[in-house]
C-alpha cells in the first residue's frame, strides 16, 4: 500500500471531529486494507509504530530533526527553528520548507508503507558510535522521497506526535464495523473489548478479527510477556458494609504503592504496571527477588510494589516508587537509594493455565505454592479471613499502624475479571477529615455548561493571605437538589475580578467544606500541597474566608494521612 493513501486518511481524520464519521471512514479503511500491512496501519493511526507496551523507543529529539529537516530541504537550521518556532509543530515546518523548496527532485520514488515502517523500526534499534548518522540517514531516505504532505506526517510519527490520534474507543468500534458489520453491535463490541482487555494491541486485534473472526477474537488468552488490564477495586463505604457483601470474605491490606504484574517464562521474566508500561529494565532487583522468589517454571503473578525506608522498615510515599519507575538512566544508583518490598497477592497464569475462572481461595493457594518468600522484600501480602466484624477491625487496625491505606476486602469465591472495576473486591479507607477552603478563581465550562463556571480553584489561608491548594469541578450538581453550577457561578459573580481566556480570577470570599482522598505535597499550587480529587460538600454559610482553615492545617493532616511522618 502507498503511504500517500494513509496520509489521505489522516487529513481527513484531522478535519473531521465527528466521533462517528471518524469510526465509519476508519472502519472503510481498514476493510480495504490487504491483511499483510493491517497491523502497521492500525499501530500508524495511533501514531506508533511498536504497541504500546513495548519497551522500544524511537529516540529521535526535536534537536535532531531540525539538523534532518534542514539537510533533506536544503534550507538553513534557522529556518527549519524559524518554521518550527511559529507553529509549533516540526510537521508543519518540514510540509511548508518542502513546498518552497525550488528544485523539486524528479527521481523520487513512491512511498510504501512498508518502507516507511521498516525504515521507523530501525531507528529504535541502532546504539552506540555513529548512531546518530545513521538515524538521520534513515529518516532522511524517507523524506526525500515523501511529497509534502507525506513528509509532514513522517516527522510527526517519528517524534510521536501525530495529533490525529485515533482514541482506542473509536478504534475499537471501527474494528467492529469493518469486520462484523451488520452484526448485534454491542456484542461485538463487547467480544473486541473483552479481547483487548487480555491483549492491549488493537494491531493485533484487528488481525485477529479480520483472519479468525469472532470466534478468534473469544479464543484469545494473555500471553506471558504481553501486558493484560488487571481486576480493580469497587470503594466500600466501612467494613460492615463490605464484609456483609461476602459470603467468604478476605482482607488484605491496602499497600500503598504501584500494582505490579510479574511474568516469568522460565529464566525470562518482564514486569509490567497497572498502566501496562514494561518496567522491567528500571527494576533489575526486582529481576533478582524474582529469580529468588518464584518456584513455578511459568506464571503471571500480582503484587503491590511499594518503597521501603532503609532505617525504619517503614513504608515511603508512592512518589518515591514513581522516581523509579521513570527512571530510565543510572538505574543502579536508585535501586540502593529507593529499596522496594513486593506484597504478592494474585496469581493469573500458571504453568500453561489462565486462572481466571479460578475462585481467589484456588488462586490464593496456588500462588502460595509457587512463592518462596524473601522476608521483607518478596512476599505475601497481609491476609486475614473472617466475617467477624470485630476481629475485621483489628486487622483494619493493624494495615493503618503499618502506615498502609487500608484494606481491600475480597470474595473469596469470585474469580478474576480482567480490565473491570467489579465488586470483587471492596478497598475500605479512612475518610479524611474535610478542610473548609476559599474559591479563589474558576474556569468557565464548555459544551452546555458554557454559562457556568465548571471548575474552581481552592486556597487555603497563610495568615490573611490566601494560598492555592488545588482545582474542583465535583461534588456540584447539574439541576437538582444540593449546590448547582448555577448556584455556584451565581453566588460568585459579584466577586469575579479578572478573566483571562476562560480563567477567572474572584475575590477570596466564598468559603466551602470539601472532602478529597489524599493530599500530595505539590511544586504547582502556591500552598505546596495539592488535594487529590476534591469535592464539595457544602457551601460554609456560617464561615467567612477569616474562618478558613490554613496551610498548617493541611500540613498536619498531610503528616496525619496513614500517620506517616516524613
Ligand atoms: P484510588 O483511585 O482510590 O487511589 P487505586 O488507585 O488504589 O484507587 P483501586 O482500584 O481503587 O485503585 O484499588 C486497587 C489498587 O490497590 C490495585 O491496583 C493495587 O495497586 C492496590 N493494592 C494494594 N494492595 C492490594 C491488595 N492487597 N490487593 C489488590 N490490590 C492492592
Amino acid at each position: 500500500m502507498k503511504y500517500s493513501k494513509l496520509v489521505d486518511l489522516y487529513e481527513h481524520l484531522e478535519q473531521t471531529p465527528s466521533r462517528l464519521k471518524k469510526t465509519e471512514k476508519i472502519a472503510e479503511f481498514l476493510k480495504n486494507t490487504e491483511t499483510s500491512v493491517l497491523e502497521k496501519i492500525v499501530l500508524f493511526m495511533q501514531g506508533r509504530i511498536f504497541p504500546s507496551h513495548s519497551e522500544k523507543e524511537i529516540g529521535v529529539a526535536d534537536k535532531m530533526m531540525v539538523k534532518v529537516i534542514a539537510s533533506s530541504t536544503g534550507f538553513p537550521e534557522r529556518d527549519v527553528v524559524k518554521q518550527f518556532k511559529d507553529t509549533g509543530d516540526l510537521g508543519l515546518a518540514v510540509e511548508e520548507l518542502m513546498k518552497k523548496k525550488k528544485q523539486t527532485t524528479l527521481i523520487s520514488k513512491e512511498l510504501g508503507i512498508e518502507k516507511v515502517f521498516e525504515n521507523l523500526r530501525k531507528l529504535a534499534s541502532v546504539e552506540g558510535k555513529g548512531s546518530q548518522d545513521v538515524k538521520i540517514s534513515l529518516i532522511k531516505e524517507l523524506i526525500s522521497n515523501a511529497k509534502p504532505r507525506e513528509a509532514k506526517y513522517i516527522v510527526r510519527t517519528v517524534l510521536e506526535q501525530l495529533r490525529i490520534g485515533v482514541a482506542e474507543g473509536v478504534l475499537r468500534d471501527s474494528i467492529a464495523q469493518a469486520f462484523f458489520p451488520g452484526k448485534e453491535k454491542k456484542e461485538i463490541v463487547k467480544t473486541i473489548e473483552w479481547a483487548w482487555f487480555l491483549r492491549p494491541d488493537y494491531s493485533e486485534i484487528a488481525r485477529i478479527a479480520k483472519e479468525k473472526g469472532l470466534r478468534g477474537l473469544r479464543r484469545i488468552s494473555i500471553e506471558i510477556g504481553k501486558p493484560y488490564h488487571v481486576l480493580l477495586s469497587e470503594k466500600a463505604k466501612d467494613l460492615k458494609e463490605a464484609l456483609g457483601k461476602f459470603e467468604r470474605p478476605s482482607l488484605e491490606f491496602k499497600y500503598d504503592g504501584a500494582r505490579v504484574c510479574i511474568h516469568k517464562k522460565g529464566e525470562r521474566f518482564w514486569f509490567f504496571t497497572r498502566r501496562l508500561e514494561n518496567i522491567t529494565r528500571q527494576f533489575p532487583d526486582l529481576l533478582d527477588l524474582a529469580r529468588k522468589g518464584i518456584k513455578a517454571n511459568e506464571c503471571i503473578i500480582e503484587g503491590e510494589m511499594i518503597v521501603i525506608d532503609p532505617r525504619t522498615g517503614n513504608p515511603l510515599p508512592f512518589q518515591m516508587l514513581s522516581q523509579r519507575i521513570k527512571r530510565k538512566y543510572d538505574i543502579e544508583k536508585t535501586v540502593k537509594e529507593i529499596p522496594i518490598q513486593v506484597n504478592l497477592f494474585d496469581v493469573v497464569y500458571h504453568n500453561g493455565r489462565q486462572l481466571f475462572s479460578e475462585s481467589l481461595d484456588k488462586r490464593r493457594k496456588i500462588l502460595e505454592s509457587i512463592i518462596k518468600p524473601v522476608p521483607g522484600k518478596f512476599q505475601l501480602a497481609e491476609r486475614f479471613v473472617t466475617k467477624n466484624l470485630k476481629e475485621a477491625e483489628k486487622f483494619y487496625k493493624r494495615a493503618l499502624h503499618a502506615k498502609q491505606e487500608g484494606v481491600i476486602v475480597k470474595n473469596l469465591d469470585a474469580k478474576y475479571q480482567p480490565g473491570r472495576r467489579v465488586g470483587y473486591w471492596l478497598k475500605v479507607k479512612p475518610i479524611m477529615e474535610t478542610l473548609d477552603l476559599v474559591i479563589t478563581g474558576a474556569e468557565w465550562g464548555t459544551g452546555k455548561r458554557a454559562n457556568w463556571l465548571g471548575s474552581f480553584v481552592l486556597s487555603c489561608r497563610k495568615g490573611d493571605e490566601f494560598l492555592e491548594c488545588g482545582m474542583m469541578g465535583t461534588g456540584i450538581k447539574e439541576k437538582g437538589e444540593g449546590v448547582t453550577f448555577e448556584d455556584l457561578t451565581k453566588q460568585l459573580k459579584p466577586f469575579m475580578e479578572k478573566e483571562k481566556g476562560k480563567s477567572v480570577k474572584i475575590k477570596p470570599k466564598i468559603v466551602i467544606e470539601v472532602a478529597y482522598e489524599e493530599i500530595q505535597k505539590s511544586p504547582n499550587y502556591s500552598s505546596g500541597y495539592a488535594l487529590r480529587f476534591p469535592r464539595l460538600l457544602k457551601i460554609r454559610v456560617d464561615k467567612s474566608p477569616s474562618d478558613a482553615d490554613d496551610v498548617e492545617k493541611m500540613e498536619k493532616l498531610y503528616h496525619q494521612q496513614r500517620g506517616r511522618k516524613i
